[in-house]
């Protein structure tokens, strides 16, 4: 184990660092020399060696020398000292704003200077705008020997008191009789890669001899950045692996009925399921027979029948007397899910049950006395709602629908919700938003992976064109000839409203203008701050084909299914992420017609929006839009990190060290046979013992 916190250890006990200092590390979470030594540059300033005037370039952070050929106050409004410097290969010019009479007369001409600062574009000549100055004598003072570290900071803490404080942590490393710093990397994981030693790679990054191009150690290419991404990957590799290990510890009930109630599902449905959705099937049956939970996540582009199989996995726990709860993550999908559940289980002898935030008092009492009771089998609702006090009464499988949008922490709360009595609920989860292999198996590598790879028969692609807002006439009367043949569409306005509330209105406003240019069709509006009621109410009609038009906000994004709807403008739709609008998009082509969709933008497009769109026109299957996402925005936005604020990577990065994720993965299997002792600490060093997957 890694020692934390030993006295002689802390920051506050170093030269320089006073308790002012330390509260405010220890704000950063920096308690430890070591946790100091983690604290990585931002950037790096060159200050081994005088650049030649004329060799600077716009940007450029330099040494500079040479001597003052020309001084003089400029009074034009505010005062500012204005000086010529020369070196030999050109001049430049230097502008105080602050100085006093002392200065003035250090700067003046004849004197010789040593100037550090950023180098500008001037009117005349490139300049320096209050550079760190000192005068030269007969003799030059030393360079730097090494590239100066920038750290990213707080309030308080200057750079002085950073280089300080890691100057000092870098000299006690290896000292004898000091708490060392800990190599968590076994050589034999390290060498394939080329990957050097903690002790180096730390020294290497505070302290990079001039010789290192600073770019280098700053777009994670160089082997001290890579070892260190390969340690943090590692470390999350561990915690997941372990929260596996925990979770297969767990007992479940298992779920090994004969396979007749789902069968007898199967065998009514108006169509035969897909091979993947039987293979995937399989998968699921294999899992939940077994007296450990399964944890699944269950992968399908939109419309490829996730519902269906859900439904049959409910199934295996109804048959062994147990129960199944389907959770989503709207209301609206809460009851598009229990209708269809309603229509396919019923007829079995099935009760399912809506857990909806309508149902209050006495109604809803008495929905919790039965469900606890296990008088039904199968409850559908919202995440929130179940996250409040419902018992059930043999709970043995709990599914999870467009799980995208949560992180492990979600995950990991559901499954503590789901115990009971030192069992645990089996659990499925759904998502629409496939994300690459490597991808998958690296933030989700405490979960199995099922994926339905191939849509239901006779799927027409569904047909996109992107178009100018001026082109909205054209869109308009388009919408008339398809609802004229009997066909449905949808018209999806987005956020481009702060608040939900003025978001609604706009929507409102939209369908108060079709309403006016297509009165002869029959328009319903959908929006989230509609009532329930009236939302299920114009969701009903809709569905019933007694609406030709659907306005909506993205409320619609996830799972509404109407087959007959067949055109989708998507307004705005430069202002939406790829996995958004192909989610929405999603609704259309569920039929058997050839179905459309417009996306309206407001030009002019910018650069990464024109990317966008065109993906989506070339371009149908998740799993390639998942994988242009990811090109396009990097990884932490298609996994919803940055919605559900689960802890981010610190250095790595998992689309520029994507080469390292398969060779992470066999180290992790590699550390946890032969070093098993190093497994903690790295988890500690890097996720904290503070985090949710860290505890026991
Ligand atoms: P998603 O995976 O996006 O949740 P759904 O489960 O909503 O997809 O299924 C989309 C539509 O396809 C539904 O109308 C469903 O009944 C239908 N469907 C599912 N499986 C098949 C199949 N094997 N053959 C034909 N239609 C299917
Ligand atoms: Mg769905």
């Amino acid at each position: 184990m890694e020692k934390r916190v030993a006295v002689v250890n802390a920051p506050a006990h170093l030269k320089g660092i006073g308790p002012r200092h330390a509260e405010r590390l220890a704000r950063l979470g920096i308690h430890t020399l070591a946790d100091a030594l983690f604290h990585l540059p931002l950037r790096y300033q060159d200050r081994t060696r005088i650049v030649p005037i004329a060799r600077l370039r716009p940007g450029d952070e330099a040494v500079i020398e040479g001597g003052i050929t020309f001084s003089e106050v400029v009074r034009r409004g505010r005062a500012m000292l204005l000086c010529h410097l020369q070196d030999g290969s050109g001049s430049l010019a230097l502008r105080f704003f602050h100085f006093n009479s002392r200065q003035e007369q250090l700067l003046g001409p004849g004197n010789r200077l040593r100037c550090f600062g950023v180098v500008r574009e001037g009117r005349f000549t490139l300049e320096m705008t209050h550079p760190e100055w000192r005068l030269l004598g007969e003799e030059s003072p030393p360079l730097e020997r090494h590239l100066t570290p920038v750290y990213p900071t707080t309030e308080g803490l200057h750079q002085a008191a950073w280089r300080t404080l890691i100057g000092q942590a870098l000299e006690r490393l290896g000292e004898p009789g000091q708490p060392t710093l800990q190599e968590l990397l076994p050589e034999t994981l390290r060498r394939p890669f080329g990957l050097p030693p903690l002790a180096e790679t730390l020294s290497l990054l505070h302290r990079p001899p001039p010789t290192v191009a600073p770019t280098a150690l700053l777009d994670g290419l160089h082997p001290a950045r890579r070892r260190l991404a390969f340690e943090e990957l590692l470390a999350h590799q561990l915690s997941l692996r372990r929260l596996r290990e925990r979770t297969q510890r767990q007992a479940a009930p298992p779920l090994v009925g004969s396979g007749g109630l789902s069968r007898r599902f199967l065998e009514r449905l108006p169509f035969a399921l897909t091979a993947a959705q039987r293979r995937v099937l399989a998968e699921i049956a294999a899992d939940l027979a077994q007296p450990r939970p399964m944890l699944r996540l269950l992968q399908g582009d939109v419309g490829s029948g996730k519902t269906v199989v859900a439904a049959a996995a409910a199934l295996r726990a109804v048959e062994t007397g147990a129960q199944a709860a389907l959770m989503a993550p709207t209301e609206l999908l809460a009851e598009q899910h229990y209708h269809n559940f309603q229509t396919w289980l019923e007829p079995l002898g099935i009760e399912v049950a809506w857990l909806t935030g309508r149902l209050t008092g006495r109604a809803r009492r008495a929905l919790l006395e039965r469900l606890a009771a296990g008088d039904i089998q199968v409850a559908v609702g919202t995440h929130a709602l179940f996250q409040e006090a419902v018992a059930f009464a043999e709970l043995a499988l709990v599914i999870v629908d467009e799980q995208h949008r949560f992180g492990v922490h979600q995950r990991l709360a559901l499954r503590e919700k789901g115990q009971r009595g030192g069992r645990c609920p089996h659990q499925l989860i759904m998502t629409a938003t496939p994300i690459p292999r490597t991808l998958a198996m690296t933030a989700y590598a405490d979960l199995d992976t099922s994926i339905i790879d191939e849509l239901p028969p006779g799927r027409q692609p569904v047909k996109t064109v992107a178009a100018p807002d001026s082109r909205r006439a054209e869109v308009i009367a388009r919408i008339r000839q398809a609802c004229q043949r009997g066909r449905q569409a949808y018209w999806v306005c987005p956020l481009i409203e702060e608040s939900e509330t003025l978001q609604c209105q706009a929507a409102a406003v939209t369908a108060g203008q079709l309403t006016a240019l297509l009165p002869e069709l029959r328009i319903g509006l959908v929006h989230g701050r509609l009532p329930p009621a009236d939302k299920e109410a114009v969701m009903t009609a809709f569905k019933a084909g007694a609406l030709d038009l659907l306005v909506a906000t993205t409320v619609i994004e996830v799972g509404v299914d109407v087959p007959n709807a067949s055109l989708m403008i998507i307004e705005n739709a430069e202002r939406l992420g790829l996995a958004q609008l192909h989610q929405l998009r999603g609704r259309v082509g569920r039929g058997d017609t050839d179905s459309s969709c417009v996306l309206l933008y407001r030009p002019p497009l910018s650069q990464i929006a024109h990317a966008r769109l065109a993906v989506l026109r070339e371009c149908n299957d998740g799993f390639e839009i998942a994988r242009r996402d990811l090109e396009l925005r990097g990884p932490g936005e298609v996994l919803g990190t940055r919605q559900t604020g689960e802890q981010s990577l610190r250095i790595a990065d998992l689309l520029r060290d994507q080469d390292l994720l398969n060779a992470v993965r066999h180290a992790a299997d590699r550390l946890l046979r032969q070093h098993p002792d190093c497994v903690e600490p790295l988890i500690r060093r890097w996720i904290g013992a503070g985090a949710r997957y860290g505890e026991v």
